[in-house]
């Protein structure tokens, strides 16, 4: 049986249709809480999911123990990755809606990972600075950011001190739909994405690779 993508377009993109028949391994829970965002209506919001499979591969190659995730929606790559980690492993997962969250939380139990998240809801840059505040500089494995984009720049930054060497800060919606060709001055959102994208590209205390997986992914390691 195929992989639905409905809301995907897949019926327009045979190529892709083919790519998850061929590697998606979707956990049951995590395909409940895919079934169960689609009937939300900003589920356009929701991570890729073969992007979230890859997200968790990589989590699992580098052995992380300890991930962050700035922007968790109704916590489809949340579960993604704590199913990624071992038992002791723990997942901070940042945003500002508990309504959205509350969709989620029913699935991590199910899914029996809701002891490895730690659920902070306030702004994701008062979040970040209370790890810092709490010692927790260079202990991060993962971090995923996928919340507001004008504030990627400063979220990035506050994730590098966080996050060992070593450690990989996988960054979403690079490509913002392919307005970084030509963002307008107006445009906050392209202007502050495209801007972060040039920073990276020359930023040495890193190793880069941008993917065009989805909305496009930056995979920053550090050095
Ligand atoms: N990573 C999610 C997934 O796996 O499906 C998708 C995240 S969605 C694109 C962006 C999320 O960022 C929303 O849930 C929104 O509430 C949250 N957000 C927006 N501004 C924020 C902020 N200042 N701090 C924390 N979260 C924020
Ligand atoms: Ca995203």
């Amino acid at each position: 049986m195929s992989f639905s993508i409905k809301n995907r377009g897949g019926k327009d993109n045979p190529l892709l249709q083919y790519v998850l028949d061929h590697s998606m391994r979707e956990h049951p829970v995590l395909k409940n809480l895919r079934l169960r965002t689609m009937e939300d209506p900003d589920n356009a919001m929701m991570v890729a999911c073969e992007q979230s499979q890859f997200m968790a591969n990589l989590a699992k190659l580098i052995k992380a123990k300890k991930a962050l995730e700035i922007g968790v929606y109704t916590g489809y790559n949340t579960l993604s990755i704590a199913l990624a980690l071992p038992d002791d492993g723990v997942m901070v997962a940042c945003d500002i809606s508990e309504d959205y969250a509350n969709i989620g939380k029913t699935f991590w139990k199910e899914a029996e990972v809701e002891q490895k998240i730690d659920l902070r809801i306030q702004p994701a840059v008062a979040t970040l600075d209370e790890l810092l505040d709490a010692g927790q500089a260079e202990t991060f494995d993962f971090v995923f950011i996928d919340a507001d984009k004008v504030s990627y720049d400063a979220y990035y930054e506050k994730s590098l001190q966080l996050l060992r060497k070593g450690g990989i800060i996988a960054i979403d919606n690079v490509l913002w739909g392919g307005k970084v060709l030509s963002p307008s001055p107006d445009d906050a959102e392209t202007v502050a994405i495209d801007k972060l994208n040039k920073k990276l590209n020359r930023d040495i205390r890193i190793i880069l690779s941008m993917l065009t997986v989805a909305d496009g992914l930056t995979l920053a390691i550090k050095l």
